[in-house]
């Protein structure tokens, strides 16, 4: 009942149901959240009569009266929405209090009682009246120093006493109101500022990172509160009924003695591993592993739990899946298949194609030379170097010039959540593996290194000291979230190590996909790398990027800068052997497999010298007077390089240099036949507008192939085929299918011309476009489905009207993309083509995508 419930009511009912200890307590639906936001911040009219009987089911179950100071029943009010928004929304504890009732609680357990309301004024200052969090906590700040004392266990139950008065009368100076006393009124209000939390700055940034839809809204669990800080017969706690880092089967988790939930996640005091519970509690130790156990038949999952123990007994506060590292994911959906908790599917289903990319990350060489400036708990693994951030809006700010940063803090909270997402890995001073910054990290699969008590973070001089050494802002270091390492400087990177379970996984991936999956692949070195992630062909070998090189360019310029045919020809004779020797090597790396070779399509200007010395270096290079480049450079300049003289509008006006590309493409495979191996050439004509334009192309191209097949005395299978990469492509597909043999769809160029975007500064408007929900992602990355995916759609018909089967691919930046990957499994493209290292995501999509469909149409077959 997660929609009506939130993920946190509804498994504390399935808890409850299970018979585990929970607190009596009940849920006000995510409907009423909704009817709140659609009647100006009103309840409905039923709500108070409710509330108020389940109020008085719980008193009767615990033997309390909510606002009777002889025997007070508190509650916790907390939001929970469908998906988990750790740490994102806002929490009441200790509801009920008010100075009466504190003052009668302690006349028996007086530390207790004054330490419990001065967290709840905190909180409901804090949630409800919006009073500035630094200026509360300077209350007790402000104690301790006086008093000089260091934690807060050192404080006596006068110092709290003192503490929560003084924090009171802040409050009032603050807001100008006082903290309500009547615990209806406190209730009321928490209720509604829950609601509200649902559309605060920060809830709203977790949402689109996570891509959680607005209209959700929250759920309100009001709860019976049970106290870890009681008596030192007390702790709360919070684990995993696995190692959410490694996978490995055991409970894990920390916890707080003598605190509430709140302490142990807040990042404010290191909490204690799991495994001494068993000490201090043995018995309570043994009966959260039942109860782990139990949680995970019951959910077929790994469980995230929370909970507390008051004066000896053991309360389960919340359990939910719990977020893990790929390595964990991978590994847990495996023992679990093998211990037949779930099938192949589930776990197929159950891994996030995104995250396996970090499998084929680079990790540091421990090898080189290193110096470790600090160490901390290893929260989420990787590699990570960048420079020394502490302000998460400079980072954010620093990424988009294109640095690389490490956010480096004493604690993070959700207001940091950008300068967490921008970063490249994230270093912190305090906190356990389950605070803000461990868990976020994780989820966002980022290095993170968390607890390095020994570093002292200096946000005034905008440094951070360890073992007497200081960091300045801007400096570089490496971070080894695997290891819980950092070190000074910059250091360098291993290739990845991908785990056998892994292996596994993508094999039972490729039974259940329909989709092929191909490479975006220039180099043979690319090639080798994407053939042994399990590319099953070359979906996009862009040529242009064969002369990136630097002993390359002079030759690729002179063909550009020539001024008639003859001196083009000239230079196209010193580039032809080059290109021949990679397409070799290019296709006895992708022996077998298909490789989709792009005719030239580059933005001209891109390869021209632009600065004065380089125009006259290269003049003198290319034996031609300076002024003369000079000109041909002003005349090659084009104001919107993406939509200029490029593609085959190149081919057209100088067939010369296709012509060329074509002899060092089949000559280089009939060479390779000639070795006895299998070669699949398939020659690709970019940026198509029309039949007529690649009937010109395509006819020049055949002649040159056949002069070279006569003059080899060879047989070769090749096809020629389009990019699909204009929207008068795709409308006039059934025209160009009659001589295409393939289309690929340039969904990167589909998408700036079908959204009149250049890629080039989408950047700077792109931001705002996103936050208006003009789009709900940035569409170079994901496919804008409604449009550009339409255009899919029509070229696809239209083209297989003329030609049955067509063989249709993705060769755009969205072909490493899971959620287009989905799309393009469902219009019934043949196969999708990313780059390498998205190749184990994109095979892992496409099974997903094909399973997905088989789940829907079960549905629909059975209703
Ligand atoms: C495309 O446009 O989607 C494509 C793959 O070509 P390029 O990115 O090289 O323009
Ligand atoms: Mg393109």
């Amino acid at each position: 009942m997660k929609n009506l419930l939130g993920g946190k009511g509804a498994n504390l009912a399935q808890m409850a149901k299970l018979g585990l200890p929970v607190p009596p307590g009940f849920t006000i639906t995510t409907e009423v959240c909704a009817y709140f936001y659609q009647n100006n911040h009103r309840y409905p009219p039923d709500l108070k009569k409710e509330v108020k009987e389940a109020v008085a089911q719980i008193e009767e179950v615990k033997g309390a009266q909510f606002g009777n100071p002889e025997n007070p029943l508190l509650f916790s009010v907390r939001s929970g929405a469908r998906a988990s928004m750790p740490g994102m929304m806002n929490t009441v504890l200790n509801l009920g209090l008010n100075d009466e009732i504190t003052r009668k609680i302690a006349e028996k357990n007086p530390c207790f009682a004054w330490n419990s309301y001065w967290r709840f004024i905190f909180m409901f200052a804090d949630v409800v009246m919006a009073a500035p969090e630094e200026e509360l906590n300077e209350v007790l700040a402000g104690i301790k120093k006086e008093r000089g004392l260091k934690l807060d266990l050192e404080l006596s139950a006068e110092d709290w006493q003192e503490t929560a008065e003084r924090l009171k009368t802040k409050v009032k100076h603050l807001t100008g109101r006082e903290i309500p006393q009547d615990p209806w009124e406190q209730l009321w209000e928490a209720i509604g500022a829950v609601f509200k939390s649902w559309n605060t700055p920060r809830a709203i940034t977790y949402r689109k990172l996570n891509k959680i839809p607005d209209d959700w809204g929250t759920a309100v669990n009001v709860q019976s509160m049970v106290f870890g800080n009681f008596n030192q017969n007390s702790a709360s706690g919070v684990g995993f009924t696995r190692n959410p880092a490694s996978g490995e089967k055991k409970l894990y988790g920390e916890f707080l003695a003598q605190a509430q939930g709140e302490d142990v996640v807040a990042g404010i005091r290191t909490p204690q591993p799991i495994e001494k519970l068993k000490e201090i509690f043995p018995q309570r130790y043994q009966e959260l592993l039942k109860i782990s156990e139990i949680l995970e038949q019951d959910y077929r999952d790994m469980q995230d739990i929370e909970f507390t123990i008051e004066s000896g007994k053991l309360w389960m506060l919340q359990t939910r899946t719990g977020k893990r590292t790929a390595q964990a994911a991978v590994k847990i959906a495996l023992d679990m298949v093998r211990g037949e908790l779930i099938t192949k599917v589930e776990a197929l289903l159950r891994i996030p194609p995104e995250s396996i990319e970090s499998f084929f990350r680079p990790s540091f060489d421990h090898n080189s030379k290193k110096e470790i400036l600090v160490k901390g708990l290893p929260a989420s693994p990787g590699a990570a170097v960048g420079e020394v951030i502490f302000d998460p809006a400079e980072a954010g700010e620093l990424v988009d010039k294109g640095h690389k940063v490490i956010l480096v803090r004493t604690e993070t909270s959700p207001d940091d959540i950008h300068g967490i997402a921008a970063a490249e890995g994230i270093l912190t001073s305090r906190g356990g593996m389950t605070s803000h910054a461990a868990l976020v990290s994780r989820g966002m699969g980022k290095p993170c290194i968390v607890g390095a008590e020994e570093m002292y973070v200096d946000y005034k001089n905008q440094q951070f000291s360890a073992q007497g050494k200081t960091i300045k802002k801007r400096e570089t270091i490496s971070l080894d979230g695997t290891r819980g390492e950092v070190y000074s400087g910059k250091l360098e990177t291993i290739p990845a190590q991908v785990p056998q379970d892994l292996h596994e996984i993508l094999n039972w991936a490729d039974k259940e996909r329909r989709l092929g999956v191909y490479a975006n692949a220039d180099t043979p070195k690319q090639a080798k790398q994407a053939r042994e992630f399990g590319a099953e062909g070359i979906g996009l070998c862009r040529t242009e990027h064969m002369f990136f090189e630097e002993s390359r360019i002079p030759a690729f310029r002179q063909m550009i800068l020539a001024r008639d045919a003859k001196e083009r020809k000239e230079a196209l004779e010193k580039i032809e052997p080059l290109q021949r020797d990679d397409f070799l090597e290019i296709f006895r790396v992708m022996e077998g497999l298909p490789v989709i070779i792009r005719l030239l399509d580059p933005p001209l200007h891109e390869f021209l010298p632009q600065k004065e010395n380089d125009i006259e270096k290269f003049a003198q290079q290319a034996g031609l007077p300076k002024e003369i480049v000079a000109q041909k450079v002003e005349q090659l300049k084009e104001l919107n390089p993406m939509l200029g003289h490029r593609g085959c509008r190149l081919g057209i006006t100088y067939p010369e240099i296709y012509e060329m590309q074509v002899r060092a493409i089949i000559t280089a495979a009939c060479q390779i036949k000639k070795e006895g191996k299998n070669v699949k050439p398939e020659i690709m004509i970019p940026l198509t507008l029309g039949e007529k334009e690649f009937l010109i192309l395509k006819t020049t191209t055949k002649k040159t192939i056949k002069e070279i097949l006569e003059r080899e005395k060879i047989n070769l299978d090749y096809k020629i085929g389009t990019m699909i990469e204009l929207p008068r492509a795709a409308l006039q597909a059934d025209e160009i299918a009659r001589e295409a043999e393939f289309f690929s769809f340039g969904t990167n160029d589909l998408t700036q011309t079908a959204l009149g975007i250049s890629r080039d500064d989408a950047g700077r408007f792109l931001p705002q476009y996103l936050e208006q929900k003009i789009f709900q992602e940035d569409p170079f990355r994901t496919l804008d489905i409604e449009g550009v995916g339409e255009l899919i759609k029509i070229g696809v018909e239209r083209g297989r009207k003329t030609k049955k089967d067509l063989e249709v691919g993705i060769c755009g930046e969205h072909g490493g993309d899971p959620q287009s990957i989905e799309f393009c499994h469902q219009v019934g493209l043949d196969y999708v083509s990313c780059s390498p290292f998205r190749v184990p995501v994109a095979r892992l999509a496409a099974a997903q995508a094909a399973l997905k469909q088989n789940e829907f149409n079960e549905a629909i077959r059975d209703s």
